[in-house]
């Protein structure tokens, strides 16, 4: 049922149409603000109407008026939160008044002539959720405005908004910050090294409002509340399962955008939108400029997840009222994926796109995304403050992973430099990897064997191309994020089947389901935890539900067909866990035995080495390991108590320091004969690696990518001598390893 219209919103419509009508006029974009101020003051009943736009240097410029000086227009410049125009851009909220020469943060201009007005009105000018500028109205009276106004005024605002970010009006309005037109550095964590060239391709594009205002603002607000409806409708059909999750939205949630749409107020905004006469989509947008603005200042993590919430919930809207849903598909030449944050399912749902590079408002280096971002070869950023609010679809970007910067719109000229620079690492890259065939020893003879981690097929061509001698940890978990349903036994064994293949004979160890943590299956129900890395995940799970873990060993089993398997467990934390795994694999090969099945010749089952726990119980656990991994990414999350996933803290302590390599050292030396490997993150940086060795540890498992680099440095390393070093570090006080082994490595000519 579409509800009565008010006395307002029928002035709002007017004002709307007149203000459209001006856009249009032919006249320069001065005159026609001019024309606007004019009209909002007296539709609005107010003594004055002024437009303040943010200027580049983050000053608010008085740009049109009616009511305040004429000589003031453009002479007029606020500082960035200069007076009550700044209080409503620092708030990015509108600010009503009816005494404002009394508040606090009133500033006073005498070249305005505004001593007589009493009441302010200021609402702010958003773009894409960026602060633009401010609207104001004031009048000579002390007056409340009624919350009536302060909506009429924010949706023409947004109009407003809409009108100074055109192109021809912003060709005329130069030096002001409305649309990030420039060349742009932004600086942020490299995660991922390597250069790129590409053009942005946003994970949660914003959906542009085509039109404004709405011809029949009835049959709008009925399209607006049939979005709404199929949207609430879609939403709960996922949630009970009767629809299939698109896109790698985690259940939970969803349930909360499910209760957000359920708000009344969220939908009473937007129906006011429509009611004072813009169109749907720009009742969503303006809604979500709001919100938007706000998430750029909110402090409280709590609060900016809630807002990332209902941006999700605005997208949706905007898919049902416009019917895009997948912001990639057809998405032409080589991508750079912008995003706040992305987990790996996520990530893993572009392997249709060519992604050169991947840049991220937030996002941590141990995340999972970054692992894949690594395997894949792909140049990472993170943590660039700022970044959504800077870029738009396709604008072109070079990213450079080595000091982290990437340079927006940029410079043709730099892009000379970097192709260059793109050249000479390509170069480098063949270079070597003609170090493949070469056998990875030291030069007095050491031999360190050196594997990659994999997790998905397409990883499996690098096994050649790199020179790993085998794959010392293949995640399994990658099948399931990528799946919307679970994979079923014949699923899991086809792929293992193909990776038997692929490997040509070479070991592979293949590690047993490790979700939770960051790696949320999107089909298996999981309660929120407080620390999901230290909660239900991995093995734990595995053991809870011994269906899913049964089915992925019998799986394992089938497709070695007689091969010799290893078989790798997660996050073990008690012996008596690894022993309750075993049993399950055994289990599976006497069902295998009883089924006329082949079972592999030679069965090494082993353990990953991630809870201090089970590093503290390495003698025991290596007699009845066939072998073992450390898994530094967790192993040093709960060594220094800090999360590997938070950006604040996960690289704040550092593996080159005396508690972390005494602690590896312990682990190594108690392992005895059992083979140990490392197939951390750590492994595959040169200068780790180094450290590593110096330890003893003669297996690392790292990123295909990085095979070739640490390859090289082994060539370089007399062992013995380093050994020696490395103990006589362990043994002093108060020593900086990283700087030491620097030292070491440039005294000693070893190539990092
Ligand atoms: C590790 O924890 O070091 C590891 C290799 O496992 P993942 O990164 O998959 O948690
Ligand atoms: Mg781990």
């Amino acid at each position: 049922m579409v509800a009565s219209v008010s006395g307002h919103q029928v002035t709002s419509r007017r004002l709307l149409k007149g203000l459209r009508e001006l856009m249009n006029e032919i006249s320069d974009a001065q005159t026609r603000m001019n024309h606007m101020v004019t009209q909002i003051a007296n539709e609005m009943v107010a003594d004055v109407c002024s437009i303040y736009l943010r200027r580049n240097d983050g000053s608010m410029e008085l740009c049109a008026t009616e009511g305040l000086k004429p000589e003031a227009v453009h002479n007029t410049r606020l500082k960035p939160s200069e007076g009550l125009v700044g209080l409503v851009a620092d708030g990015v909220e509108p600010i009503s008044l009816s005494d404002a020469p009394h508040h606090k943060r009133f500033s006073y201009r005498a070249e305005t002539g505004e001593d007589p007005y009493m009441s302010f009105l200021g609402v702010p000018l958003l773009k894409g959720g960026r602060l633009i500028g401010v609207l104001v109205v004031q009048n000579r009276a002390a007056k409340s405005y009624h919350e009536d106004d302060i909506e009429s005024l924010q949706t023409i605002a947004t109009m407003l908004s809409e009108f100074v970010s055109t192109s021809s009006v912003m060709e005329q309005l130069q030096g002001f910050d409305i649309k990030p037109t420039q060349p742009e550095t932004l600086n942020g964590k490299v995660f991922a090294k390597g250069l790129a060239f590409g053009k942005a391709l946003l994970h949660a594009p914003e959906i542009e409002a085509t039109r404004f205002l709405a011809d029949d603002p009835e049959a709008e607000e009925a399209r607006l509340l049939s979005a709404l409806k199929d949207l609430r409708s879609g939403l709960e059909l996922l949630l009970t399962g009767e629809a299939q999750v698109q896109g790698a939205v985690p259940l939970e949630v969803l349930e909360v955008i499910l209760l957000l749409s359920q708000d009344r107020n969220w939908e009473k905004r937007l129906v006011e939108g429509v009611k004072s006469g813009i169109c749907a989509e720009a009742a969503v947008e303006q809604v979500r400029s709001e919100h938007r603005a706000k998430m750029a200042n909110a402090k409280d993590n709590y609060l900016r997840d809630r807002l990332q919430d209902l941006e999700e919930l605005d997208n949706r809207l905007l898919r049902h009222l416009s019917g895009v849903i997948n912001s990639h598909v057809g998405f032409d030449g080589e991508a750079v994926l912008v995003a706040r944050d992305i987990g790996p399912a996520e990530l893993l749902e572009y392997s249709g796109v060519k992604l050169s590079a991947i840049l991220l408002e937030k996002g941590s280096s141990s995340s999972h995304a970054a692992i894949i971002a690594r395997a894949m070869g792909l140049p990472m950023i993170g943590q660039m403050r700022g970044l959504l609010s800077r870029l738009q679809t396709n604008d072109p970007i070079i990213v450079d992973g080595n000091t982290g910067n990437a340079y927006l719109r940029y410079d043709p000229k730099l892009a000379e430099g970097f192709g260059s620079r793109l050249t000479a690492m390509r170069a480098e890259t063949v270079r070597v990897q003609a170090l493949r065939n070469i056998e990875s020893k030291t030069k007095d003879g050491k031999r360190i064997h050196l594997l990659m981690n994999a997790g998905l097929v397409l990883d499996m061509e690098h096994l050649a191309d790199s020179g790993a001698e085998g794959i010392g940890l293949f995640r399994t978990e990658f099948q399931f994020l990528m799946s919307n349903s679970l994979p079923r036994v014949d699923a899991q064994a086809e792929l293992y089947s193909q990776i038997f293949e692929l490997s040509g004979g070479k070991p592979v160890t293949f590690r047993t389901l490790d979700l939770g943590g960051d790696k949320i299956a999107r089909f298996l129900s999981h309660d929120k935890e407080e620390n999901p890395a230290m909660g239900w995940r991995a093995l734990r799970f595995g053991l809870d539900r011994q269906a899913i873990l049964r089915y992925q060993l019998r799986a394992l089993l089938r497709a070695a067909d007689g091969r010799p398997l290893r078989v790798m467990f997660p996050l073990v934390s008690e012996i008596s866990e690894f022993d309750a795994a075993k049993a399950l694999l055994g289990q599976e090969v006497d069902w295998a035995k009883k089924m006329g099945r082949k079972v592999p010749q030679n069965l090494e089952i082993g353990t990953m080495i991630e809870a201090p726990s089970i590093a503290w119980s390495i003698n025991e656990i290596s007699k009845k390991a066939d072998f073992l991994s450390v898994g530094t990414n967790d192993l040093l999350q709960f060594f220094f108590a800090a999360d590997r996933s938070s950006p604040k803290v996960n690289d704040r302590y550092d593996i080159m320091s005396k508690p972390a390599l005494s602690f590896l050292k312990y682990v190594k030396t108690q392992a005895e004969t059992t083979p140990i490997s490392i197939c951390g993150e750590h492994a595959g940086r040169p200068l780790e690696a180094l450290a590593l060795i110096g330890l003893g540890y003669d297996r690392l498992s790292m990123p295909a990518t990085s095979l070739g680099i640490v390859k090289e440095m082994i060539l370089s390393v007399n062992f013995e001598k380093l050994r020696d070093f490395v103990n006589s570090l362990l043994a002093r006080e108060n020593v900086d390893f990283r700087q030491e082994l620097l030292g070491f490595a440039q005294d000693n000519g070893i190539i990092l």
